[in-house]
């Protein structure tokens, strides 16, 4: 990857001139002969970063092409862009920078030239590529939980407030669910931290795999999940947090030291379509349902039923 260069020129001359240079010192060489053949290459995964694009080209040309490569997603990788241009096209330099092109050389160029010039390219592009695998990894580490690779805390009560605004508007209904694993300290005691580690990324799989793709689920805190099913009236809801609920008891938890019945609490409450209560409110209500679910015995769902704003909805249009 590092040492790829894609060469785009409409001119035979030029490509052979060009291609015998950079083949001489040791780069591995794509051609394309238009911007637009350039454009496809570059979609494909893993194509050249740096990029040696002649100006003027029938159909796409190069800043044109440039341009385009500057739209795309910022997650995707930086195409580090060196502009081969006539003397002619010195005038309109300007433009090309503006459209994102990151250097120029102009025809004919020194051959130690266009060297020192792709050496800076590949250094620029390697940095861009680091800065974004960095970037990405703290968006991960900020986004999931890292046991369990749920949603974390932050994430999971963001997702339920998106969930709530849309449900504001359409005036539809969302199932709020807390999960408490049962007795989940026994396991630490007889099996050990680590053992339980295992119980907890058991579970929170059977949660994920229980879920449709615009339900979410997050760990909300040590043996605590939170998921929110949203669509759904507090019938429906009850039946999808009961169906969860017996899906992760109906078969043992095999753990490096043992196979293990992990059972869950819940506590469910649906947010009025109408007359939406507020996050805080919600969340109170559905730990009020998992307490009563421990205390009616474990393994079961308490149903605390729809809630609504202690204050009046404003009068609708
Ligand atoms: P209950 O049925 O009433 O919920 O009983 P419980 O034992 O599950 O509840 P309790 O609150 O007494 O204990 C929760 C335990 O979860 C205590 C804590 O050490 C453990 N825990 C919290 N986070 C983690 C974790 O990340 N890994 C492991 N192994 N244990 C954790
Ligand atoms: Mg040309
Ligand atoms: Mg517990
Ligand atoms: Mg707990």
């Amino acid at each position: 990857m590092e040492n790829r260069v894609l060469l785009v020129d409409d001119s035979r001359l030029y490509r052979h001139l060009v291609t015998r240079y950079l083949e001489s010192w040791g780069f591995d060489v794509s051609i394309a002969t238009n911007g637009l053949e350039a454009w496809q290459i570059l979609q494909q995964p893993e194509s050249p970063t740096v990029v040696l694009l002649d100006w003027e080209m029938p159909g796409m040309n190069g800043v044109e092409l440039c341009r385009k490569l500057r739209e795309r997603d910022p997650s995707e990788a930086y195409i580090y862009t060196i502009l081969l241009t006539a003397k002619e096209g010195q005038a309109n330099l300007l433009s090309a920078m503006e459209a994102g092109i990151d250097d120029y050389l102009v025809k004919p160029f020194e051959e130690g030239e266009l060297k020192a010039r792709l050496l800076v390219g590949q250094r620029i592009a390697r940095l861009q590529r680091e800065l974004i695998t960095a970037r990405e990894s703290m968006r991960n580490a900020a986004t999931y939980d890292p046991l369990t690779g749920l949603l974390n805390r932050r994430e999971i009560i963001a997702r339920l407030r998106q969930e709530l605004a849309k449900a504001k508007r359409d005036k539809s209904s969302v199932s709020i669910i807390l999960a408490d694993i049962d007795f989940f300290k026994a396991v630490n005691d007889e099996l050990g931290h680590l053992v339980g580690d295992e119980v907890l990324r058991e579970v929170g799989r059977r949660l994920q795999s229980g879920l449709r793709s615009y339900d979410s689920v997050g760990r909300y805190g040590g043996e605590e999940f939170l998921l929110v099913i949203p669509g759904c009236g507090p019938g429906p809801g009850f039946e999808r947090a009961d169906q969860i609920r017996a899906s992760v008891a109906a078969t043992t938890v095999d753990t490096s030291a043992a196979s293990r019945k992990v059972t869950l609490s819940m506590g469910i409450v649906v947010a009025n379509g109408h007359n939406q209560p507020d996050l805080e409110l919600l969340l109170q209500q559905a730990d009020l349902g998992l307490y009563k679910a421990k205390r009616n015995g474990r393994n079961r769902v308490e149903n605390i039923g729809e809630c609504e704003s202690s204050t009046p909805a404003p009068p609708g249009p």
